[in-house]
């Protein structure tokens, strides 16, 4: 996204984000993973070979890491979830940019609107 220089451009971008910013569906702030792991069984051919991959979400709480099973039923459904949260995110990121500039264009257009006496 290109922030516009015009304040009422940076509203209208705002304003059509601010519509969008609304949630379709369960979000979810983590990361889908594959990993493959042995499964334990001393005869399954993962001990020598490929080893079986598993779905795993990974998300970090007060900076430490947590990691949960995502059962294969549930995987599509998950990385739904996960990218409704990257939509929202990136919209709430375009939107703090839009204000930020609004924010800096406001001297600007004051002055424009209010000539000196
Ligand atoms: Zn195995």
């Amino acid at each position: 996204m290109k922030v516009p220089k015009h304040p009422t451009l940076i509203r209208r971008f705002l304003t059509a984000r601010q519509k969008q910013f609304q949630a379709n569906g369960p979000i979810l702030a983590a990361s889908l993973v594959t990993i493959r792991r042995r499964c334990g069984n001393p005869n399954c051919h993962c001990q020598q070979g490929e080893k079986h991959p598993g779905h795993y979400l990974t998300w970090k709480h007060k900076s430490k890491t947590h990691t949960v099973y995502v059962p294969t039923d549930l995987v599509d459904q998950v990385k739904e979830w996960t990218q409704e949260h990257r939509r929202l995110k990136k919209l709430a990121q375009e939107m703090t940019q839009l204000t930020l500039a609004l924010i800096k264009t406001h001297v600007t257009e004051r002055r424009r609107r209010q000539p000196k006496s």
